[in-house]
Protein backbone atom coordinates (compact mmCIF):
# COMPACT_ATOMS: atom_id res chain seq x y z
CA UNK A 1 0.00 0.00 0.00
CA UNK A 2 1.48 3.23 -0.63
CA UNK A 3 1.71 5.91 2.13
CA UNK A 4 0.80 8.69 1.98
CA UNK A 5 1.71 9.99 5.92
CA UNK A 6 5.00 9.60 7.54
CA UNK A 7 4.55 10.74 11.48
CA UNK A 8 7.81 11.53 13.68
CA UNK A 9 9.04 13.78 16.38
CA UNK A 10 11.96 16.48 16.34
CA UNK A 11 12.02 16.96 20.21
CA UNK A 12 8.72 17.40 22.13
CA UNK A 13 6.97 18.52 18.34
CA UNK A 14 4.95 16.04 16.54
CA UNK A 15 5.36 16.13 13.03
CA UNK A 16 3.60 14.40 9.90
CA UNK A 17 5.21 14.63 6.50
CA UNK A 18 2.09 14.65 3.90
CA UNK A 19 2.11 14.00 0.45
CA UNK A 20 0.63 15.94 -2.14
CA UNK A 21 1.19 13.34 -4.69
CA UNK A 22 3.88 12.51 -7.25
CA UNK A 23 4.70 15.10 -10.21
CA UNK A 24 5.40 13.60 -13.46
CA UNK A 25 7.83 15.94 -14.94
CA UNK A 26 8.71 14.86 -19.06
CA UNK A 27 12.63 16.68 -18.86
CA UNK A 28 15.13 15.84 -15.94
CA UNK A 29 18.46 16.71 -17.51
CA UNK A 30 17.24 20.24 -19.07
CA UNK A 31 15.16 20.91 -15.58
CA UNK A 32 17.59 20.38 -13.33
CA UNK A 33 20.67 20.09 -14.77
CA UNK A 34 20.80 22.29 -18.04
CA UNK A 35 24.89 23.16 -17.60
CA UNK A 36 25.83 19.82 -17.45
CA UNK A 37 27.81 17.96 -19.97
CA UNK A 38 25.90 14.85 -20.95
CA UNK A 39 29.28 12.20 -19.84
CA UNK A 40 29.06 14.38 -16.61
CA UNK A 41 25.87 13.68 -16.04
CA UNK A 42 25.53 10.34 -16.76
CA UNK A 43 27.76 9.39 -15.25
CA UNK A 44 26.24 10.39 -11.72
CA UNK A 45 22.75 9.22 -12.82
CA UNK A 46 24.27 5.51 -12.73
CA UNK A 47 25.20 6.02 -9.56
CA UNK A 48 21.65 6.76 -8.53
CA UNK A 49 20.22 4.52 -11.06
CA UNK A 50 18.88 6.94 -13.32
CA UNK A 51 19.26 5.85 -16.96
CA UNK A 52 18.96 8.59 -19.08
CA UNK A 53 19.26 7.21 -21.94
CA UNK A 54 16.45 5.01 -21.56
CA UNK A 55 14.21 7.73 -19.76
CA UNK A 56 14.39 11.64 -18.80
CA UNK A 57 11.06 11.76 -16.91
CA UNK A 58 11.84 12.61 -12.81
CA UNK A 59 9.15 11.49 -10.70
CA UNK A 60 8.60 13.89 -7.91
CA UNK A 61 7.21 13.59 -5.19
CA UNK A 62 5.28 16.70 -3.54
CA UNK A 63 5.73 16.55 0.59
CA UNK A 64 4.16 19.09 2.80
CA UNK A 65 4.78 19.35 6.38
CA UNK A 66 2.51 19.68 9.65
CA UNK A 67 3.96 20.45 12.89
CA UNK A 68 2.01 20.34 15.98
CA UNK A 69 4.37 22.27 18.83
CA UNK A 70 2.00 21.49 21.30
CA UNK A 71 0.21 25.27 21.54
CA UNK A 72 0.17 25.42 17.40
CA UNK A 73 -0.48 23.94 14.78
CA UNK A 74 1.87 24.58 11.81
CA UNK A 75 1.49 23.60 7.54
CA UNK A 76 4.28 24.48 5.82
CA UNK A 77 3.56 24.54 2.17
CA UNK A 78 0.41 23.78 0.52
CA UNK A 79 1.21 21.44 -2.15
CA UNK A 80 -0.29 22.59 -5.76
CA UNK A 81 -3.92 22.40 -5.15
CA UNK A 82 -6.43 21.63 -7.65
CA UNK A 83 -6.88 24.36 -10.62
CA UNK A 84 -6.21 23.71 -14.23
CA UNK A 85 -2.18 24.09 -14.31
CA UNK A 86 -2.18 20.99 -11.92
CA UNK A 87 -2.15 17.44 -12.33
CA UNK A 88 -4.65 15.03 -11.31
CA UNK A 89 -2.12 13.31 -9.53
CA UNK A 90 -1.29 16.23 -7.53
CA UNK A 91 -3.57 18.27 -5.28
CA UNK A 92 -3.96 15.35 -2.53
CA UNK A 93 -2.79 16.94 0.68
CA UNK A 94 -6.41 17.98 1.93
CA UNK A 95 -7.42 14.68 1.63
CA UNK A 96 -4.39 13.03 3.20
CA UNK A 97 -4.80 15.58 5.74
CA UNK A 98 -8.13 14.79 6.56
CA UNK A 99 -7.30 10.75 6.59
CA UNK A 100 -5.03 11.87 9.24
CA UNK A 101 -8.20 13.70 10.84
CA UNK A 102 -6.73 17.23 10.24
CA UNK A 103 -9.56 20.01 8.88
CA UNK A 104 -7.88 23.07 7.10
CA UNK A 105 -9.22 25.12 9.69
CA UNK A 106 -7.25 23.81 12.17
CA UNK A 107 -3.97 25.30 11.28
CA UNK A 108 -2.56 28.10 13.74
CA UNK A 109 -0.15 29.52 10.50
CA UNK A 110 0.47 28.38 7.23
CA UNK A 111 4.22 29.00 6.33
CA UNK A 112 5.11 29.31 2.36
CA UNK A 113 8.10 29.11 1.80
CA UNK A 114 8.52 30.50 -1.51
CA UNK A 115 5.37 31.56 -4.59
CA UNK A 116 5.75 28.80 -6.96
CA UNK A 117 2.46 26.62 -8.20
CA UNK A 118 3.49 23.21 -6.34
CA UNK A 119 3.77 25.13 -3.20
CA UNK A 120 1.40 27.84 -3.27
CA UNK A 121 -1.22 25.84 -5.47
CA UNK A 122 -3.32 24.95 -2.23
CA UNK A 123 -4.02 27.99 -0.92
CA UNK A 124 -6.97 28.57 -2.37
CA UNK A 125 -10.08 25.84 -3.82
CA UNK A 126 -11.08 25.27 -7.65
CA UNK A 127 -13.30 27.99 -7.08
CA UNK A 128 -11.24 30.77 -5.49
CA UNK A 129 -11.81 30.61 -2.37
CA UNK A 130 -9.68 30.53 0.76
CA UNK A 131 -8.88 26.78 1.94
CA UNK A 132 -7.22 27.42 5.01
CA UNK A 133 -9.84 30.38 6.69
CA UNK A 134 -8.09 30.46 10.31
CA UNK A 135 -4.46 30.99 9.30
CA UNK A 136 -1.82 33.35 9.62
CA UNK A 137 0.32 32.84 6.64
CA UNK A 138 4.01 33.53 6.41
CA UNK A 139 5.95 34.77 3.64
CA UNK A 140 8.96 36.33 3.06
CA UNK A 141 8.72 39.81 2.31
CA UNK A 142 11.67 40.16 -0.75
CA UNK A 143 9.02 36.74 -2.24
CA UNK A 144 5.90 38.60 -1.61
CA UNK A 145 7.27 42.05 -3.35
CA UNK A 146 8.68 40.32 -6.39
CA UNK A 147 5.62 38.00 -7.45
CA UNK A 148 3.07 41.15 -6.37
CA UNK A 149 5.31 43.69 -8.51
CA UNK A 150 5.74 44.36 -12.03
CA UNK A 151 9.38 42.93 -12.14
CA UNK A 152 8.06 39.32 -12.11
CA UNK A 153 7.21 39.94 -15.87
CA UNK A 154 10.46 41.25 -16.62
CA UNK A 155 12.76 38.70 -14.90
CA UNK A 156 10.94 35.50 -14.56
CA UNK A 157 12.76 33.16 -17.13
CA UNK A 158 11.57 31.20 -19.92
CA UNK A 159 10.46 27.92 -17.66
CA UNK A 160 6.37 27.60 -16.76
CA UNK A 161 6.62 31.89 -16.62
CA UNK A 162 3.14 31.58 -17.74
CA UNK A 163 1.81 29.09 -15.13
CA UNK A 164 3.91 30.92 -12.05
CA UNK A 165 2.69 34.21 -12.65
CA UNK A 166 -1.00 32.81 -13.49
CA UNK A 167 -0.26 30.72 -9.92
CA UNK A 168 1.04 33.68 -8.14
CA UNK A 169 -2.02 36.14 -8.95
CA UNK A 170 -4.71 33.20 -8.07
CA UNK A 171 -3.29 32.71 -4.27
CA UNK A 172 -1.73 35.87 -2.96
CA UNK A 173 -4.73 38.17 -3.06
CA UNK A 174 -7.14 36.03 -1.40
CA UNK A 175 -4.44 36.49 2.06
CA UNK A 176 -3.65 39.83 1.54
CA UNK A 177 -5.02 40.69 4.69
CA UNK A 178 -3.85 37.84 6.67
CA UNK A 179 -0.01 37.40 5.62
CA UNK A 180 2.56 38.35 8.14
CA UNK A 181 5.70 39.45 5.70
CA UNK A 182 8.87 38.12 7.56
CA UNK A 183 12.24 40.17 6.60
CA UNK A 184 14.77 39.27 9.03
CA UNK A 185 15.77 35.75 10.17
CA UNK A 186 13.26 35.02 13.48
CA UNK A 187 11.73 32.37 15.88
CA UNK A 188 8.54 32.64 15.04
CA UNK A 189 7.44 30.37 17.46
CA UNK A 190 10.00 28.92 20.17
CA UNK A 191 12.02 26.58 18.66
CA UNK A 192 11.16 27.30 14.51
CA UNK A 193 13.04 29.63 13.37
CA UNK A 194 12.49 31.39 9.61
CA UNK A 195 15.95 31.93 7.52
CA UNK A 196 16.44 33.22 3.65
CA UNK A 197 17.46 30.87 1.26
CA UNK A 198 17.14 32.93 -1.79
CA UNK A 199 18.16 31.79 -5.01
CA UNK A 200 15.65 29.28 -6.35
CA UNK A 201 13.22 32.43 -6.16
CA UNK A 202 14.16 35.88 -4.84
CA UNK A 203 12.84 35.17 -1.30
CA UNK A 204 12.49 31.49 -0.87
CA UNK A 205 12.74 30.78 3.08
CA UNK A 206 14.20 27.46 5.10
CA UNK A 207 12.93 26.43 8.56
CA UNK A 208 15.18 25.02 10.99
CA UNK A 209 13.16 23.49 13.93
CA UNK A 210 15.35 23.17 17.22
CA UNK A 211 13.91 21.38 20.42
CA UNK A 212 15.16 19.05 23.16
CA UNK A 213 18.55 18.99 21.21
CA UNK A 214 16.66 17.53 18.14
CA UNK A 215 17.00 19.24 14.96
CA UNK A 216 15.36 19.78 11.52
CA UNK A 217 15.94 21.76 8.22
CA UNK A 218 13.19 22.06 5.86
CA UNK A 219 14.95 23.27 3.18
CA UNK A 220 12.32 23.71 0.29
CA UNK A 221 13.48 23.80 -3.43
CA UNK A 222 17.67 24.85 -2.34
CA UNK A 223 17.59 21.09 -2.89
CA UNK A 224 15.53 19.92 -5.93
CA UNK A 225 17.09 16.63 -6.20
CA UNK A 226 19.86 14.21 -3.88
CA UNK A 227 22.34 14.52 -6.96
CA UNK A 228 22.09 18.66 -6.10
CA UNK A 229 23.42 17.59 -2.30
CA UNK A 230 27.02 16.18 -3.97
CA UNK A 231 26.76 18.43 -6.62
CA UNK A 232 25.38 22.19 -5.05
CA UNK A 233 27.09 23.92 -7.66
CA UNK A 234 24.91 22.50 -10.24
CA UNK A 235 21.96 24.60 -10.28
CA UNK A 236 18.61 24.34 -11.81
CA UNK A 237 16.82 25.76 -14.96
CA UNK A 238 14.20 27.18 -12.25
CA UNK A 239 16.77 28.55 -10.17
CA UNK A 240 15.93 32.47 -10.58
CA UNK A 241 19.42 33.55 -9.76
CA UNK A 242 21.65 30.28 -9.93
CA UNK A 243 25.03 31.86 -8.31
CA UNK A 244 22.62 32.65 -4.94
CA UNK A 245 21.20 29.45 -5.22
CA UNK A 246 24.60 28.00 -5.09
CA UNK A 247 25.78 30.13 -2.25
CA UNK A 248 22.27 28.87 -0.35
CA UNK A 249 22.93 25.22 -0.93
CA UNK A 250 26.33 25.97 0.88
CA UNK A 251 25.03 27.38 3.68
CA UNK A 252 22.13 24.67 4.27
CA UNK A 253 25.32 22.14 3.77
CA UNK A 254 27.36 23.70 6.41
CA UNK A 255 24.86 23.93 8.27
CA UNK A 256 23.25 20.22 9.03
CA UNK A 257 27.28 19.24 8.57
CA UNK A 258 27.76 17.49 11.57
CA UNK A 259 25.52 14.58 9.97
CA UNK A 260 22.94 14.72 13.05
CA UNK A 261 20.57 17.49 11.55
CA UNK A 262 17.53 15.78 10.11
CA UNK A 263 16.76 17.06 6.61
CA UNK A 264 13.66 17.58 4.75
CA UNK A 265 13.37 18.04 1.12
CA UNK A 266 9.78 18.54 -0.57
CA UNK A 267 10.90 17.39 -3.84
CA UNK A 268 12.72 14.29 -2.57
CA UNK A 269 11.39 10.35 -2.47
CA UNK A 270 8.90 9.76 0.39
CA UNK A 271 8.83 11.13 2.95
CA UNK A 272 11.46 13.37 2.12
CA UNK A 273 13.39 12.79 5.21
CA UNK A 274 17.17 12.39 5.58
CA UNK A 275 21.11 13.02 6.43
CA UNK A 276 24.36 14.02 5.59
CA UNK A 277 26.61 11.49 5.14
CA UNK A 278 30.66 12.72 4.04
CA UNK A 279 32.85 11.03 2.23
CA UNK A 280 36.37 12.55 0.71
CA UNK A 281 35.17 16.07 1.22
CA UNK A 282 31.61 15.96 -0.37
CA UNK A 283 28.31 15.14 1.07
CA UNK A 284 25.59 12.30 0.13
CA UNK A 285 22.22 12.18 0.67
CA UNK A 286 21.06 8.65 3.05
CA UNK A 287 17.47 8.89 3.11
CA UNK A 288 16.16 7.26 6.29
ZN1 LIG B 1 8.93 23.03 -5.70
Amino acid sequence: MVKNCYSFDIGEFECLAVSDGIFNYQNLAELLFPDVSKDELDRICKEHDIRLEKCNNWLSDYICLVINTGDELILIDTGAGKDDISSPETGLLLDNLETEGFLPSDFDRVIISHVHPDHIGGVTSKDNRLVFTDSEFILWKDEWDFWTSGRVEDELKGYFKHELIECARNNLPPIKHRVNLIDQEMEIVPGLKIFEAKGHTPGQIAISVSTNDDELIYFSDSFIHPIHIERPDWYTAIDLNPEQAVKTRCNILNQASTGETLLFGFHFPFPGLGYLKKKENRFFWRSI
